[in-house]
């Protein structure tokens, strides 16, 4: 690829949004000054681009928002960039206000598009990995994962309370697009009583056989966490089928949805978002391109865009047979 001196780099947020996002703007901004490159940011995401809606950003307009849920850069779902004739409308924006360089932060749509835009186009793409899903080969964690867990985990906490005193069998249900990562982790970490996953599925008959174990040990509640994966209030009907041959305790469902996308980014996202967004301008100084920028095993890494959204596989079985375990 002809590479030319990075003056300008431009940053934004796409696809579903998650927390610790702000956190890697203020990195790759605050990356850009320190390099002596100046930063713009595009709203909206890839909408942004096609819309010219792109500004100038200085070390300040990332003050105060290190520990801020959202994106100040506002994300999108653009479906205008998956046509050629839209990329073309971005690619004429690129030029229009000189950038060099994008730094992408989303997750794997978000990374698709990157890698054809950079193709087409010969502009030098990085991505940081932004999704509570934890979804992607070439990191450990993702941005907002760590938040989502921790939400989710505390919430499952609360439910606990009023699910022990009145002996109910609670449902709560997490979010996971094809992961049952956050389901599988806030279980463990708040003593859920089963969890159910995409991976590895379970059956209402081996559910109820589990609940009736417990209940033979005189659990006074019992909590199973679902994975939503993909299909959003399915833990209403799965309730309903298990209540019909289980009918110890009265039989109660919480959707936790949204709430999880929400709120403050923990320590854990904070530091992983500073430390990618840092490692995002310095890559792209070192001419890298094409790549989402990864932590494995506390050692950055470099993934090329397919192969971090191909056939992913982080599940981790370790986990769901500790969840076993301590669950009697
Ligand atoms: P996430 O990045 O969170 O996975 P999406 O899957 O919605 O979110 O992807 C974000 C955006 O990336 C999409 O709205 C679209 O604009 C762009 N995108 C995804 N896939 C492609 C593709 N095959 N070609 C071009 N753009 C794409």
């Amino acid at each position: 690829m002809e590479t030319r001196k990075i003056q300008k780099i431009g940053v934004f947020t796409s696809g579903g949004d998650a927390p610790g996002m702000n956190a890697a703007i203020r990195a790759v901004v605050r990356a850009c000054i320190h390099y002596d490159i100046k930063p713009v940011g595009i709203y909206r995401g890839y909408d942004g681009l096609i819309a010219g809606d792109i500004e100038e950003l200085s070390s300040r307009s990332v003050s105060n928002i290190i520990q801020r849920g959202g994106t100040i850069l506002k994300s999108a779902r653009s479906m205008e960039f998956k046509t050629p004739e839209g990329r073309k409308t971005a690619f004429e924006n690129i030029q229009k206000f000189g950038i060099d360089a994008l730094v992408a932060i989303g997750g794997d749509g978000t990374f698709r598009g990157a890698q054809i835009f950079s193709a087409e186009y010969n502009i030098p793409v990085v991505g940081i990995p932004g999704t509570i899903d934890n979804d992607l080969n070439g990191t450990d964690f993702t941005i907002g994962y760590d938040t989502a867990v921790n939400t989710a985990a505390s919430a499952i906490d609360k439910i606990r309370d009023t699910a022990s005193s009145h002996n109910r069998l609670f449902f709560i249900e997490v979010m996971g697009r094809h992961s049952g990562q956050i389901a599988l982790r806030s279980s463990i970490a708040a003593g859920a009583e089963a969890t159910l996953i995409p991976e590895i599925p379970m059956n209402v008959e081996e559910l109820v056989n589990l609940l009736e174990h417990g209940a033979g040990r005189k659990k006074s509640s019992s909590l199973v966490v679902v994975a939503e994966g993909g299909k959003p209030g399915h833990s209403i009907d799965l309730a309903r089928e298990v209540n019909e041959r289980f009918n110890h305790y009265d039989t109660k469902v919480t959707i936790l949805g949204h709430l999880l996308r929400g709120g403050s980014p923990t320590v854990a996202d904070r530091v992983l978002a500073s430390r990618m967004g840092v490692v995002a301008v310095e890559s792209l100084l070192n001419n890298k391109s094409g790549v989402m920028i990864g932590i494995v095993n506390n050692q950055v890494n470099f993934t090329p865009f397919d192969h971090a959204t191909t056939n992913v596989d982080n599940f981790d079985s370790e986990m769901l047979r500790i969840a076993g375990i301590l669950s009697v």
